[in-house]
């Protein structure tokens, strides 16, 4: 069989990719390194817990619109996943007694805002109403592939205004647009913690584009969370894949590209087997796939340069707890954000992320437990060189650091703990295949927007990118765009 496209990596960015071109008749084979799909979409299972390993804030599974790419990605290959509404985004514990929920009705949210900062209701409703815009233009297309020519075309004669909208914003920063509008200093750290909490950097550095969807989606289709855990997404688009005549082998580490005459051709497995296609789509990240997967000192031009845009994220420390249901006080809410000084909003350690996705779906724990999943901004460095009893003593002291800050919100969780389990930036680099275990790319220093984010063609004749180092960046719906746009122009390259 000569295959069409070969996808290394089953993250969701490589598996939209491999079900849009399955459901188009293309021939696909997904190899995936590690013994399950999904990547940082995944999940791992623990004394009658069932963890997501990152993701737990799902947008994308929503019904209506163009911007619900999950199920849009999921409904293309006939599978569909069972979706439970969250009513609020965030509840955010800040700072100087910032203490408000992100209520998924926007009118709702944008009253708990205003009740802190009265003398600048005008500033928060013209900013979140110029994120609206953003997100209208967004949903009012079909979102695939920009490198696409006769695409665009098509878009801009159905929807000129619209077009014209996101070209004006791609430029831009979320911050930049806040300041226009919004001088309290507080506010102003507050429109920084929105962004940083899923950009991780502040709000001068994250696209406009970025935070147009996300200040606006989570008040249209919502943040839901999957039946059955995060990893679900990822094992029902393998499910569709299959269905569609596609492949994925498990435990199928790339080692090499292949390359003939500078075009790619083909992958070399760990285990020495070779497989050759048509196109070759890389789902690792942009430093795994130009500096272990083909030869450094080939590197193209443009990617140097991308690396001189771009840096990697910290990792993170992340602590999977499962906890008597006792500790969690009534009303409490699915996902925290918790900081106590503005000044380490992006240090190590500064701001805590918490998601508690057995309030939402409680067969993911044990009748009576819920799961908590805290993670915190770590560097790798920090973490090297260290004997494996350095390194234990090492990981029990941050994460009773992060349960001590925790029990300000849930009183008790020291003593209500029924598991724990601590993953280091070295877990995140070994499970997710991911350089240093980073969450992704962020801007070395403040740049336009989205401009400078690259599409999924590479330099390398054949050969593309997908996933959160691809345009628009990191988030399961943003991979899954990236995948959607992946699909479309191998598929108009190759004649589906
Ligand atoms: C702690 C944490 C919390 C997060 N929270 C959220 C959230 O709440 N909401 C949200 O939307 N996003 C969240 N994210 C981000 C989101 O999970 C990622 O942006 C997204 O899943 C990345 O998808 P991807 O397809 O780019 O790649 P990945 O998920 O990294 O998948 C890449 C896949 O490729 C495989 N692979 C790599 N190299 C090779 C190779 N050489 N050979 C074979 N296979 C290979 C890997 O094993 C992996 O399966 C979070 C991430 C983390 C780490």
């Amino acid at each position: 069989m000569t295959i069409d496209a070969i996808i290394i990596g089953s993250g969701i960015g490589g598996l939209v990719t491999a079900t849009q071109l399955a459901a188009k008749g293309a021939k696909v084979l997904v190899l995936e390194r590690y013994l399950i799909p999904g990547g940082s979409a995944g999940y791992f299972e623990r004394q009658g817990y069932r963890f997501d390993v990152g993701a737990s804030m799902i947008f994308g599974l929503g019904q209506n619109g163009t911007t619900n790419l999950l199920t849009r990605a999921l409904s293309a290959v006939n599978v569909s996943q069972e979706a439970i509404a969250d009513p609020v985004q965030i509840h955010y514990h800040l700072p100087q007694g910032l203490d408000l929920k992100v209520d998924r009705v926007y009118e709702k949210f944008l009253q708990n805002l205003i009740a802190h900062f009265r003398h600048e209701e005008q500033g928060i409703r013209r900013f979140y109403d110029e994120c609206q815009k953003v997100f209208k233009c967004l949903n009012s297309m079909d979102l695939l592939s920009l490198e696409e020519p006769r695409y665009l075309l098509r878009v801009f004669f159905q929807h000129p205004l619209a077009c014209l909208g996101l070209a004006k914003y791609l430029p831009q920063n979320a911050g930049d647009v806040a300041r226009r509008y919004i001088k309290d200093p507080q506010l102003l750290k507050f429109i920084d913690m929105e962004c940083y909490c899923w950009s991780v950097v502040p709000s001068d550095m994250t696209p406009m584009i970025n935070a147009g969807m996300v200040f606006s989606d989570r008040h249209y289709g919502g943040v839901n969370y999957p039946k059955g855990g995060v990893g679900q997404i990822a094992q029902k688009l393998v499910e569709g894949l299959e269905k569609a005549g596609g492949q994925i082998q498990y435990q199928a580490r790339v080692t090499k590209i292949l390359t003939e005459q500078g075009k790619a051709v083909g992958v070399q497995l760990a285990n020495g087997k070779v497989y050759r296609g048509k196109r070759i789509v890389s789902n690792a990240t942009r430093w795994d796939t130009f500096t272990q997967l083909l030869p450094v000192e080939a590197m193209p031009h443009n990617e140097k340069k991308w690396q001189q845009n771009y840096q990697k994220s910290p990792s993170f420390l992340s602590l999977h707890i499962g906890v008597k249901e006792s500790v969690l006080p009534a009303g409490t809410e699915c996902h925290h954000i918790v900081l106590e000084d503005w000044e380490k909003m992006t240090a190590a350690e500064g701001t805590v992320f918490v998601s508690i996705p057995t309030l939402l779906d409680p067969d993911l724990a044990p009748n009576g437990y819920h799961i908590i999943h805290a993670f915190t901004p770590h560097w790798i460095d920090d973490w090297q060189e260290l004997s494996p009893s350095e390194y234990e003593a090492k990981k029990e002291e941050a994460a009773w650091r992060i349960i001590d800050r925790l029990e300000k919100i849930f009183p008790g969780l020291d003593t209500g703990l029924d598991y724990l389990e601590v993953g280091t930036p070295r877990t995140h680099r070994r499970f997710l295949g991911r350089q240093d275990g980073t969450y992704g790319p962020i801007p070395r220093r403040k740049l336009r927007g989205l401009l400078k984010m690259p599409f999924n063609r590479t330099a390398i004749p054949e050969l593309y990118c997908v996933g959160d180092s691809t345009f628009p960046g990191q988030g399961l719906n943003a991979v899954a765009f990236s995948g959607f746009a992946c699909a479309h122009r191998i598929a108009v390259d190759l004649g589906f």
